[in-house]
């Protein structure tokens, strides 16, 4: 593996300071920048604005990938489409691009495997390997935006739902975001982005005090602690109570909605005694007229290491019908890409075992 830096990993001031060092005039900085992000060039050969020489030495300092796409594929009907891509020390991290009618929606990851051990998760059941560096996080973006721009085509959405807890990353997470929502760069939108967290308090905490534009969504997946400990382990440490206040501070503070998000498992969360224990817990969400919350559920993406099954069609109806007699808004999602995996991190798992030979 090589150790020169990815040059990903850095902002537009550091690479102006790295310029300066080597005498070079401040503007060919910025042209570096825009190769970057916004011709969206891959290697150090393609800058023709830069010097030989100097397109060169970036060439022998810096890395210009460190993900190695390593198999991709496409759902029956095409729109979706995942890359398994292996780090340099081998670890496998997956991105999803889902196109819809006008959309073009990317699930990128933020570390490879997870910590937090939720069972029903493939991503949890491989445990925690290692950190991305926000210009990991960002490359998973730059490959998909090159795809599209040979098409004509761009991203639209980004959302941190991939592999990984991105408040368990919390300063490579918004690196990228804030990278590539650089006016001069890739110019991506902050509202465009959606976070999602398994509800680590301390971060949400700190994401309300930043007031950022960022979409923030939660994983509830369960409205009592006893439950919901048994799904996601860290409610242990932060348990409901003290997650929902974190929450209501956040729309206090914000007046931004957040997303709720449930993957509904048949005969385990997908009682109406859930809906309705739900729906009283977000009742002071709903606001004069204005609901400052929406529940997104999503029937449950089976995985060989849990023996949980999703939720039948009649019961989820049953389930979002009891939502939204108490007016909480609520939206069953369709899944994309079963026949490919796309479930987080359920490709990364498979070729290990395929590997493993198991
Ligand atoms: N760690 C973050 C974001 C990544 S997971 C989080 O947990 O929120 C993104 C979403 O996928 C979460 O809501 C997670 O609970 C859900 N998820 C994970 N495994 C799933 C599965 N097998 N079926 C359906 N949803 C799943
Ligand atoms: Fe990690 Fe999210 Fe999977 Fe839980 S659901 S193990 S937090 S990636």
């Amino acid at each position: 593996m090589s150790d020169r830096p990815l040059i990903f990993d850095l902002n537009l001031t550091e690479l102006e300071e790295i310029f300066q060092d080597w005498g070079e005039p401040a503007y060919r900085a910025k042209q570096v920048w825009q190769g970057l992000y916004q011709l969206l060039l891959d290697e150090p050969e393609k800058f023709t604005t830069l010097p030989r020489p100097l397109r060169l030495r970036l060439g022998e300092q810096y890395d210009f990938s460190h993900l190695q796409p390593a198999t991709t594929l496409a759902s029956s009907d095409l729109e979706t489409q995942k890359t398994l891509f292996q780090l340099p020390e081998k670890q496998a991290v997956e991105a999803v691009i889902m196109r819809y009618a006008k959309r073009r929606t990317l699930c990128i990851s933020t570390q490879a495997g997870c910590a937090m051990g939720c069972p029903f998760c493939a991503t949890g059941q491989m445990g925690f390997q290692r950190n991305l560096t926000g210009g990991e996080i960002i490359e998973q973006v730059l490959f998909y935006a090159r795809q599209l721009k040979k098409q004509d085509d761009q991203v639209t959405n980004i959302v941190l739902m991939g592999m990984g807890e991105p408040f368990h990353n919390y300063e490579a997470t918004f690196q990228a975001v804030d990278r590539l929502n650089h006016p001069d760069g890739f110019n991506f939108g902050a509202r465009r982005f959606t976070i999602s967290t398994v509800g680590l308090v301390p971060a949400i905490r700190r994401f309300t005090t930043e007031r950022r534009q960022v979409n923030l969504a939660v994983s509830l997946h369960a409205a009592d602690d006893e439950l919901r400990s048994s799904l996601i382990p860290i409610n242990r440490k932060y348990p409901l109570d003290i997650l929902m206040d974190a929450c209501e501070e956040y729309i206090g503070v914000t007046n931004r909605r957040i997303t709720f998000e449930w993957a509904l498992i048949r005969g385990v969360n997908d009682s109406l005694e859930q809906a309705q224990k739900l729906a009283s817990r977000l009742k002071s969400f709903l606001r004069s007229g204005a609901a400052l919350c929406h529940v997104n559920i999503i029937p449950l993406n089976p995985t060989h290491r849990y023996a949980g099954q999703a939720t039948y069609r009649h019961q989820a109806l049953a389930f979002q019908a009891e939502l939204e007699r108490a007016g909480i808004p609520c939206t069953i999602r369709v899944r994309r890409g079963i026949d490919i995996q796309a479930g987080c991190g359920q490709l990364a798992i498979e070729s290990k075992e395929r590997l493993a030979g198991g």
